[in-house]
């Protein structure tokens, strides 16, 4: 079925996570400041400026839109058995999300190859893929950790700098100061500029390296986050005390050694704490601001933040639609801006002269190389057969997510003539390393990371082999061994030659001395860009909508693999100064390095085996590169405002547009290439 009865829009995003809601704030506030500064010009000119009416598709469900709401996420969450990312908010098979508990095994027991069609996405490996995505209103960050570091100066010029990867076309200082936007007025982060010693930055100077041109708020150019750093954890501490003075060396075929100094840093994370300045007001919870005003300690970061201190794309959307309510019969669009989100809504095709649904309904030479609609499918919880609407706007924004903008421009036909449309395709694959400390550091408390080890991020070895940055775990062995819940089982009925089988008191106190000492490291691994790690389309995976499946072929590099040993190698030294010895020791749980290389009799997917050792690799949920950015249309698939090469009123923004990945966390960067999007479809929209 489709509605002709659809207005017309300024703007259509696909996609209602930060990305797209980003871009949607952005767009709706430099309009608003445009029709000011005509007021101010001369009076009653303001209203001359129209202000933009914009429609969010959102292929998930709105349920989290009112704080009460939100509580059944958190009761789905403790009802989950296994607590996976996805766990506490639901898909439906009308738009099917990846889970993590779907990854299997790429090869038979011969060894031969084999693809995996479980779950949502269809794995050709060799690798599989082992990061996932919500689709549900808000996007991935309602699960994700809020980590908010910025990239390095150097990650925006690997070619030139190490001849790896390509450069992008932007530099650091450009995007700076939508760095500082994306800190001050979306994301809310706290952390403490003096603690922020990164290799690779100017004189090793921290103020430098934030250093302002917002002199107006900044005077002196000294830049401070809006809210205090969260405070250390206990474990951070303890690990500063006893390694913090540390170096490590490693081996290097290029000269004797390479050293690092270990210093642990606070992390930037997008998490209420306290205010810098008076006048920055906390966001809380979407729909109870009362709520989640500061951090609580809650430890359930990823999968959920109950209190929603944490940052989600909830809290943009929440306050545009309370802000700019979608218009009502009668109203004129353009008088006032308006927002709508119609959720359950999945876009399944980008119209366009080139495409086949354009050729159809259009005369080519008058539409080609704009995109004249969107097709989005509506489905329903009461059996009703799902609807399927055209949708127009003056822009039309992608936001999808990296993987499913991917998709959906494959199955449209669009954008593609740079045939780079789904390739590049990254993550940080993480070694997890672990072990049982001596004492009693409080495991379990606080969010999953405060600090980290910022000495492997940049330096010449990137030559030879990809940065990594050290994220210092708080969660025990959640991660890698399912605790605490899996150390219950191991020493309830896990015991061999009758050992550790406990009940009772002897299992409480047991847990009492075990689980405060576990401890984790997540080496995040940069991965290079390369066209063979790829999202394609298939005709034979489709969902129950009829939109395909993301099919993916990923693997790691040599580049990337040569940094596993270093990885080990410096956990090795570290664990040692920690007091934690070689040896595996299990269900007794003795101190000792628990971390296990060794293939399970039941093999784990995601082994690599390099130079003869075998490593775990998990996926970190950084999903990046199907959409590069560039300057050159042979090559890239937008440039540097987002803006496809081919189509010229069609944005493709989000994380899949960073050419490289560098070793921060990406949305920060993400988010900061969504406000100079929006500025500039704002820009567009005015004339
Ligand atoms: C476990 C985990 C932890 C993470 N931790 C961090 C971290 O600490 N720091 C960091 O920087 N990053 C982190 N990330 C990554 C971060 O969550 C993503 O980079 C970010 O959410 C991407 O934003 P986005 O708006 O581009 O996509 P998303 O947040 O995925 O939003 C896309 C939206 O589009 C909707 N959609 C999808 N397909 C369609 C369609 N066809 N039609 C209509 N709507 C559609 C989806 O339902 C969704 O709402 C983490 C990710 C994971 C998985
Ligand atoms: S520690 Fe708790 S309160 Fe703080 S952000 Fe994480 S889940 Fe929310």
């Amino acid at each position: 079925m489709s509605n002709s009865a659809e207005p017309q829009y300024d703007l259509v995003i696909v996609g209602g996570g930060i990305s797209g809601a980003v871009v949607a704030k952005t767009v709706i506030e430099a309009a608003l400041k445009k029709r000011d500064e005509k007021e101010q010009e001369e009076e009653g000119t303001g209203a001359s400026v129209k202000l933009p009416h914009i429609l969010i598709l959102e292929a998930g469900r709105s349920t989290a839109l009112s704080a009460d709401k939100y509580d059944t996420y958190v009761e789905a969450y403790h009802k989950a058995l296994i607590k996976v990312p996805n766990s506490p908010y639901p898909a439906s098979s009308s738009a099917q999300q990846p889970d993590v508990l779907d990854i299997r095994p790429l090869h038979d027991a011969d060894g031969n190859p084999v693809v995996s069609e479980q779950g949502y996405f269809v794995q050709k490996g060799p690798l599989p893929f082992g990061s996932d995505y919500a689709r549900s209103l808000g996007g991935t960050t309602l699960h994700w950790l809020g980590t908010t570091l910025r990239m390095l100066p150097n990650d925006f010029k690997m070619k030139t700098t190490y001849s790896r990867g390509v450069d992008w076309p932007l530099s650091y200082d450009q995007l700076k100061p939508y760095y500082e936007r994306a800190e001050w007025d979306i994301l809310g982060v706290a952390a403490n500029v003096e603690h922020q010693h990164y290799p690779g930055i100017e004189d090793d100077d921290p103020k430098k390296y934030f250093k302002s041109a917002d002199t107006e708020k900044f005077p002196a150019g000294d830049y401070s986050f809006p809210m205090e750093e969260i405070p250390s954890s206990y474990l951070d501490e303890y690990f500063s005390k006893r390694a913090g003075d540390m170096t490590i060396r490693l081996p290097s075929t290029t000269k004797p050694t390479h050293s690092f100094k270990v210093k642990i840093s606070n992390t930037p994370v997008a998490r209420n704490s306290t205010p810098t300045r008076a006048s920055y007001k906390i966001v809380g919870a979407a729909g109870n601001a009362d709520r989640g005003q500061r951090c609580e300690g809650n430890s359930s970061c990823i999968p959920i933040c109950p209190v929603q201190a944490k940052y989600s794309a909830l809290k943009t959307l929440y306050e545009l639609i309370v802000r700019f309510p979608a218009l009502q019969a009668g109203e004129q669009p353009g008088e006032r801006a308006a927002v709508t989100i119609r959720s359950q809504s999945v876009a399944t095709q980008v119209v366009h002269a080139s495409g086949k649904a354009a050729q159809q309904d259009r005369g080519e030479a008058e539409t080609k190389g704009k995109v004249t609609g969107i097709t989005y499918k509506t489905y329903y919880d009461d059996g009703t057969q799902p609807t399927e609407h055209t949708v127009t706007a003056r822009r039309y924004v992608l936001a999808a997510n990296s993987i499913e903008n991917a998709t959906l421009l494959l199955a449209s036909e669009a954008a593609n003539s740079s045939k780079q449309v789904g390739k590049n395709l990254m993550d940080h694959p993480l070694l997890l390393t672990w072990g049982l400390l001596p004492e009693n550091v409080g495991a379990y408390r606080g969010p999953g990371s405060t600090s980290g080890i910022p000495a492997f991020r940049d330096g010449t070895f990137r030559k030879d082999r990809t940065a990594f940055r050290v994220e210092i775990g708080n969660w025990g062995w959640n991660f890698p061994e399912n605790a605490p819940y899996d150390t219950v089982l191991d020493l309830v009925g896990g015991a061999k030659d009758g050992k550790a089988q406990l009940y009772g008191k002897a299992l409480r106190t047991r847990l009492g001395e075990i689980l405060p000492r576990q401890f984790r490291i997540a080496w995040e691994l940069e991965q290079d860009p390369e066209a063979r790690n790829c999202v394609t389309i298939d005709d034979r995976y489709k969902d129950a909508l009829g939109k395909h499946r993301p099919v993916i072929q990923y693997d790691l590099s040599d580049y990337v693999k040569a940094s596993l040993p270093w990885a080990a190698e410096a956990s090795r030294q570290l664990f040692a100064q920690l007091g934690m010895v070689d040896k595996r020791k299990r269900p007794e749980y003795e101190t000792g390095d628990y971390t296990d290389y060794k293939p399970n009799p039941d093999p784990d997917p995601a082994q690599v085996v390099y130079k003869g050792q075998t490593y775990w690799v998990r996926g970190a949920g950084h999903v990046v590169g199907t959409h590069r950015m560039g300057t050159d249309p042979s090559t890239s698939v937008v440039n540097s405002y987002q803006r496809s090469h081919d189509l010229t009123n069609l944005y493709v923004v989000g994380c899949g547009s960073m050419p490289t990945l560098g070793t921060s966390n990406p949305t920060l960067t993400m988010t900061a290439l969504a406000l100079r999007t929006g500025d500039m479809i704002a820009e567009e929209l005015s004339k």
